[in-house]
């Protein structure tokens, strides 16, 4: 095995409760797209699928692999769906993401009728994204449509904000106010069929509480990995995460080299003193970005060893000049903790010059993935006073 991903799902059960506790009353959807930000999906998803209100994906054929786990948790799709695959939606447990009035809602029909079942539906409306939604001056009438068809279950309305990771208030409260302005002519019949609605995923859920509605959606808060360093600064005390995720490896072999030696494609690094040189069995193609060359640090024997030289396909480097104990086989850790020392995601994609987002989305669903189910040192000291 040349890498490994260790989950704990315990970590992530407890991001949840935490974060559900915190925005109370509402409810808590979790995000599981992207392989569940990279975690894996079904195990995710089993983990959490009595804890929360909804799972969130993108696609209908992730909806259709949580079903075949035996997952029972309203689902809710966020994406687009191909007419194709429109069967398999048409469940009393799933819903779907919808902001047509074209054709696409005789698909629905025609799917809906044929399997003598509703559409559990979310109309969505854009309200600054720019990206998938009803206009905001057409929504009502839209949705009025929607709450009169007798193939669609109307359940939930909602919007997705712009900017609020970045703490943009103006932006996101003005977002707020065009979702309330839209559905204004709704009010009452929202009310009365118990529409729920949403906006806010896990930074405004965090930073917003009156975009938390009636319902979070939240991602990457559940994997314990904060949207960003300013909701982090903006919350730090108040709420507390759990990174769930490490990211190990091991050192092929350790070459002593000179100083003045090259390492890499493109000769792009050189020894500036005798060194120690790590090589790892994993690269671009594994899910360690290219833009690592020549910044980050990963972790050896609870040490921090630079990356020297170009990332490479399926391998790169470090420099362990500095921890002695560097041989091969020795573990190698990417993401998580080692020791005294720990990576967070957000580190690593700062120093690639992107956002933990992506690093995790971006983990190959071929890497193995083990899992495990930790408890905090205070809920083991607790339950040791019970049992004794
Ligand atoms: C991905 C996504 C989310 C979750 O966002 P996080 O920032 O990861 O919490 C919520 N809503 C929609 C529509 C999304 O696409």
């Amino acid at each position: 095995m040349i890498a490994e991903l260790t989950i704990d799902l315990g970590a992530i059960r407890r991001n949840v409760a935490r974060l559900a506790a915190f925005v109370a009353p509402a409810g808590y959807a979790a995000v599981v797209k992207a392989n569940a930000y990279g975690h894996g999906l079904v195990p995710v998803a089993q983990a959490l699928a009595s804890d929360v209100a909804a799972l969130c994906v993108y696609r209908a054929d992730e909806a259709a692999t949580l079903r075949e786990a035996g997952i029972a948790t309203p689902i809710l799709i966020l994406g687009p769906i191909d007419p194709a695959e429109l069967h398999g939606a048409c469940d009393p447990r799933t819903s779907i993401a919808l902001w047509s009035d074209g054709p696409f809602l005789d698909d629905l029909r025609r799917t809906a009728s044929a399997s003598g079942d509703r559409f559990g539906v979310h109309a969505k409306i854009d309200t600054g994204v720019t990206r998938l939604g009803l206009d905001r001056d057409r929504a009502s009438a839209v949705i009025a449509n929607y709450l009169a068809d007798p193939h669609l279950d109307v359940r939930g309305v909602f919007t997705h904000l712009a900017a609020a990771e970045e703490l943009e208030s103006e932006f996101t409260l003005l977002q707020l106010e065009r979702f309330t302005r839209a559905l204004g002519p709704l009010e009452g019949i929202l009310a009365s069929r118990g529409v729920v609605r949403h906006a806010a995923a896990s930074a405004a859920a965090m930073l917003f509480p009156n975009l938390r509605l009636d319902l979070i959606r939240a991602g990457i808060a559940t994997y314990g990995i904060w949207p960003s360093n300013e909701t982090r600064a903006a919350v730090a005390g108040a709420l507390e995460l759990e990174p769930a995720l490490r990211w190990t490896t091991k050192l092929v072999v350790v070459r002593a080299v000179e100083a003045g030696r090259s390492v890499g494609y493109g000769c792009s690094f050189h020894t500036s003193r005798a060194s120690r040189i790590g090589v790892l069995p994993i690269g671009y193609a594994e899910g360690i970005p290219r833009a690592l060359s020549g910044s980050g640090v990963a972790l050896v024997a609870g040490r921090k060893a630079p990356f020297v030289g170009r990332i490479c396909m399926n391998m790169c480097f470090i420099d362990v000049t500095d921890v002695p104990e560097a041989a091969p086989g020795t573990c190698v850790t990417l993401v998580g903790r080692d020791g005294d020392g720990s990576i967070d995601p957000n580190d690593v994609a700062e120093a690639a010059g992107t956002i933990g987002y992506e690093l995790v989305a971006r983990l190959p669903s071929e890497i193995p993935r083990r899992y495990v189910e930790t408890e905090t040192a205070a809920i083991a000291a607790a339950r040791s006073i019970v049992s004794s």
